[in-house]
């Protein structure tokens, strides 16, 4: 904050007086609702490194496609509700997510491999902390994403059971492209305004005390910050696959949301700006949006698809000038 005095830390970082860094520029929406905008402003943005499409949802749809080709139970034998198939597909997902957030902890803060780089939160979560389940911010958070990961497997057995079955609107590659393609690419935006919507419904005080608060008792988050919910928030966040009981979609569709919705949150709460490796591959995560609501939980109840905290004036950009706003609407409320 430029009024206030800043420290420089040991990456050349301005951190301001309780250790807070930002990056210099502010968040910002995906273009495509940040009119007026150019086709060579949205071509970049759509086609750049970093970009839409890589890394995150490169990434995604990669991971998606190895666990339908190679980890993913027989449609014959889907037909009936069995617990054999129904736990390949948990065995699977646990994984899933256990490599890819562990990962994500692991490096950034067990081996701590690029130290304070990048990390808006100048502190490392303490190790002992009663307010958290076995007095351990990082278990408590691993305990109640697992909890997250069984809802999600139930979702996409119960989805699955129904295409095996062909009980459910299916749309292929072959049969209609460009809606296969047009519907993947949409994902984003659907989960993004699902999310907003299911986000507010909790923030309502009687939910938030009984159900959102185990989520915000993290503060200085971490990558399994992000699943560590209540399992009435985990039934809400994963409904937004729900979606396919009406919407014409392929298995790999519903795959493709499941697996963004249950790894997505490592991203948005790593607590860092960028991943660093070596010294010179850094690759952006600009998840300070949800780190925001997550310092002053009345802002940013969205992600930076959907712009609607913008229409709705719940939006804090990361700036000197929204700290001041929401400070002093937080004094006159
Ligand atoms: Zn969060
Ligand atoms: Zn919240």
């Amino acid at each position: 904050m430029a009024d206030e005095t800043t420290t420089i830390d040991e990456h050349g970082q301005h951190r301001d007086r309780r250790g807070e860094w930002r990056p210099d520029k502010p968040v910002r929406f995906m273009p495509l609702f940040d009119w007026p905008t150019t086709p060579k402003v949205l071509a970049r943005w759509f086609f750049g490194v970093p970009g839409f499409l890589v890394p995150w949802f490169g990434l995604y749809l990669a991971i998606t496609v190895i666990a339908y080709l190679f980890f993913t139970p027989d449609m014959s034998r889907m037909q009936n509700l069995q617990l054999g198939w129904a736990l390949e597909i948990l065995l699977r997902n646990v994984v899933m997510v256990g490599a890819f957030t562990g990962g994500l902890h692991l490096w950034l803060y067990r081996w701590r491999k690029q130290g304070r780089r990048a990390k808006y939160n100048g502190n490392w979560p303490a190790e002992r902390d009663k307010r958290f389940l076995f007095n351990n911010q990082v278990h408590d958070n691993v305990f109640w994403s697992m909890v997250g990961v069984i809802v999600w497997s139930l979702f996409e057995v119960g989805l699955w059971w129904g295409y095996a079955n062909n009980a459910l609107p299916f749309s292929s590659l072959a049969q209609n492209p460009v809606w296969f393609v047009a519907w993947l690419l949409l994902m984003p935006f659907w989960r993004n305004f699902h999310f907003y919507w299911i986000h507010r419904l909790i923030h309502w005080s009687p939910l938030y005390r009984s159900v959102h608060y185990l989520h915000h008792k993290n503060v200085n988050v971490g990558p399994w910050s992000g699943m560590a919910m209540h399992p009435v928030e985990h039934v809400l966040y994963f409904s937004c696959m729900a979606i396919h009981l009406v919407v014409p979609s392929h298995p790999l569709h519903m795959m493709f949301n499941g697996v963004t919705t249950a790894l997505g949150p490592a991203v948005s709460h790593s607590g860092f700006d960028e991943l660093v490796f070596g010294d010179e591959t850094a690759v952006k995560k600009e998840k300070l949006m949800h780190y925001l609501h997550h310092r002053f939980h009345t802002v940013n109840f969205g992600e930076s698809a959907v712009p609607l905290d913008k229409w709705f004036g719940s939006f804090h950009d990361g700036s000197p000038e929204a700290d001041a706003k929401f400070k002093a609407a937080r004094v006159k409320g």
